[in-house]
């Protein structure tokens, strides 16, 4: 009797045998279903990461793609908490993204560029009454002379007590705020390790996230920013929405202006979430 036929007769009499092999394709089974459902369920999340600047009573109409009144901010905050949406933490977005860690329904990062002032003063109050998070990226050097400014900025007590309150967190936006594919290369490299250092010195905690002034970037300023330390990179711009093929180093983010309606705010975020 050739060997093969001899192996298949033994499965049948051999009981222990087919056993062993039943045991081993149902584990089989049920660890390739397991990975199919973590690699769709994975795929599932998209998420968008709202980008706003200045919170301002009142503002020129041609720089509204900078300004937003508090009371408009409200609505959209309390818009997007009626309509499901989570607001979530770069660290939590990069837990899932690295390690599979799970994700809230309808996750958003909420984020301010710029580091002024009135982040502290409107954006901050709004978000502690709805709790919600926020990330807020700031030009470290500017928390140094926070008054230096036409609008001016927040200093570092007021962005430790914003940090302390688990809420939000300060990220980097440079030290200076130049646009980088300006720069020479030693520059680049000044601008994301004196910030790193700037939030590690007076906020106690390891930076996360680096977020271009004017979303300028090259291949070139992503390896500089990386090896400085960051994990994450953002940009400038209306690029839609995050999959899990976007690249860490060039999230993208949907700007928002005061001219945005909280219903015209979810209509788009509804368009973009769908399969
Ligand atoms: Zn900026």
């Amino acid at each position: 009797m050739g060997k093969i036929k001899k192996r298949i007769r033994s499965l049948f009499i051999n009981r222990p045998v087919a056993y062993h092999l039943a045991k081993k394709l149902l584990f089989l089974s049920v660890f390739m279903v397991s990975m199919l459902y973590i690699a769709s369920s994975q795929e599932q999340v998209k998420l968008p990461i709202l980008l706003y600047h200045n919170i301002a009573p009142s503002y020129p109409a041609e720089s509204e793609q900078l300004h937003i009144t508090p009371e408009c901010f409200q609505e959209h905050m309390t818009a997007l908490k009626t309509s499901g949406f989570t607001p979530i933490s770069f660290q939590e977005y990069y837990d899932y993204r690295v390690s599979g860690a799970s994700l809230p329904d309808k996750p958003i990062i909420i984020s301010f560029d710029d580091g002024y002032i009135t982040n502290y003063e409107y954006a901050y109050p709004i978000l502690k009454e709805l709790n919600m998070k926020a990330t807020f990226f700031a030009v470290t050097k500017s928390s140094f002379y926070p008054t230096a400014f036409p609008i001016p900025h927040y200093d570092w007590a007021m962005a430790n007590e914003m940090q302390s309150s688990g809420l939000i967190d300060i990220e980097s936006h440079s030290y200076t705020h130049p646009k980088h594919t300006d720069l020479t290369l030693e520059k680049i490299e000044q601008e994301a390790r004196l910030s790193y250092y700037d939030i590690q010195t007076f906020l106690h905690k390891e930076p996360l996230v680096y977020s271009y002034p004017n979303g300028a970037f090259s291949e070139q300023t992503k390896q500089i920013v990386r090896k400085a330390g960051y994990k994450m990179q953002v940009k400038v711009g209306n690029d839609g929405v995050n999959t899990n093929d976007t690249p860490l180093d060039e999230l993208v983010r949907i700007n928002i202006g005061g001219l945005t309606t909280s219903q015209q705010l979810i209509q788009m975020l509804e368009n973009y979430l769908k399969p």
